[in-house]
């Protein structure tokens, strides 16, 4: 059977992630996502009711064109987990594939979401419900698995595409985590099993955005431990406390919560995205929050509640908001210009559990927020944060695990790809022989 991959977007950026796998006459497609910065650097620019084609030409959604090329039908469009860049295109290119979205329950909730906030395209695509664990056949001799990954968002996966040939392992975003604050830890069991199964692993694609670091990432679990630590430390301050971190990082979120109850405070989420993903993970049961935990997305009830955190006190509050990467109109960046009824004073606290995500927008964005925060006497806390992706022991331990014939390095540009392409070539793999780090918009053969 002939085995390709198409390597669509991703390969260049870190950002609008899609990649095909065509195995014989059926086609799967991995990741349909959105470069964030490139519509961000645009004043006002609202993609909801622009054309795919000028989406592409600024750069923000893949350019599929590729697709063209490949000789087969598409037989499901497979998002690995909730992330922007990982769902954000499907409300722009689904609708052009007739193929079911298949995903963990979570994602399919935030792409159902997505689809519906679109205005341009109507995206009919079959919405179709697959755990971690799951197998689906794709055409008579293909079968589609997902196995549990860890990531910082819940309900992770790595899709796997077994074919005759050998498994294609889509490997998208993830960190090894064996105490994950919420979910399963990752399936490091079922990895093994697939790379000595059958014909073992045809080709590992593999996300790179920390291939640069040495070492292991760290735990969910070490992050809520620094996290408990900042907060007991000021347990004792009496003025306002205020944390912020991605608004999807339903596991943080949980640790906030939890830490606001042990140090006397009434932790409420304020910001539309934060209502988003922590109202979803709710109510599909992903978390357990306090019954009278208040969320809030639209303006007017986000101004109502600081009124009433101001008139009560803000020592017995932690608004936990969005605005962690400094973003101009979300709800931290609009209490440091003193745009809300939230009066930061002298000695205030602000948590920013998050990393600045190290692209100069984001730095640029975060710098001016920070700066409008001191200026009002806010002390900072930053980087009370682990990330989502491996490190360089991660990616050695997943070649190990899968013993891969071919490796595509993936989620980076390609300076991002060297540290990764030179940990390969130590474990004998070569370049232009069966590592292929390329960039978006070609075809790579595996099997002719
Ligand atoms: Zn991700």
């Amino acid at each position: 059977m002939e085995v390709e991959i198409a390597t669509i977007g991703g390969y260049e950026e870190v950002g609008r992630q899609m990649t095909a796998v065509r195995a014989g006459d059926d086609i799967v497609i991995f990741d349909m996502g959105l470069n964030l910065s490139k519509v961000l650097i645009h004043d006002n620019v609202e993609t909801e009711r622009m054309h795919s084609l000028d989406l592409i030409d600024m750069g923000a959604i893949p350019d599929d064109r590729v697709m063209s090329e490949l000789e087969g039908d598409v037989k499901a469009i497979v998002p690995t987990h909730g992330h922007l860049d990982h769902i954000g295109a499907i409300s722009k290119l689904a609708h052009r594939y007739d193929a079911p979205v298949v995903a963990t329950p979570y994602t399919i909730e935030l792409v159902k979401q997505e689809i519906k906030g679109e205005e341009k395209f109507g995206v009919q695509n079959d919405l179709v419900k697959m755990e971690a664990g799951g197998t689906m056949s794709i055409g008579d001799k293909n079968e589609l698995e997902f196995v549990n990954v860890t990531h910082s968002v819940i309900d992770a996966i790595n899709p796997v595409l077994h074919t005759p040939e050998g498994s294609v392992v889509y490997g998208l975003d993830k960190r090894m985590d064996h105490t994950p604050v919420l979910g399963d830890p990752i399936d490091m069991k079922r990895f093994r099993e697939i790379g000595r199964e059958g014909e073992g692993v045809l080709c590992y694609i593999e996300d790179c955005t920390n291939a640069g670091r040495k070492g292991r990432t760290p735990s969910e679990s070490v992050a809520r431990r620094h996290l408990k630590d900042v907060m007991t430390s000021i347990e004792d301050y009496d003025g306002g406390i205020v944390a912020t971190t991605f608004s999807s990082h339903i596991a943080r979120v949980k640790s906030l919560v939890e830490f606001a109850d042990e140090i006397g405070r009434q932790p409420v989420l304020l910001g539309r995205s934060m209502e988003k993903y922590s109202g979803t993970a709710e109510r599909l049961d992903f978390v357990d929050f306090p019954d009278d935990l208040g969320m809030y997305g639209h303006r007017k009830s986000v101004d109502r509640t600081f009124k009433r955190i101001m008139n009560d006190g803000k020592e017995n509050f932690l608004p936990i908001v969005t605005g962690h990467q400094g973003e101009p109109r979300a709800m931290l960046t609009r209490m440091g210009r003193g745009e809300t009824p939230y009066e930061l004073e002298d000695g205030d606290k602000v948590l920013f559990s998050a990393r600045v995500i190290p692209e100069p927008s984001n730095e640029g964005q975060r710098y001016q927020s920070e700066q409008l925060l001191k200026m009002q006497g806010a002390r900072l806390y930053d980087d009370i944060h682990v990330s989502g992706h491996l490190r360089e022991e991660g990616h050695y331990q997943m070649l190990q695990a899968l013993q891969p014939q071919n490796v595509i390095p993936g989620h980076q540009s390609m300076s991002g790809f060297a540290p990764y392409v030179s940990l390969a070539e130590s474990q004998g793999y070569k370049l232009g022989r069966d590592l292929h780090a390329t960039s978006n918009g070609n075809r790579i053969t595996l099997v002719e």
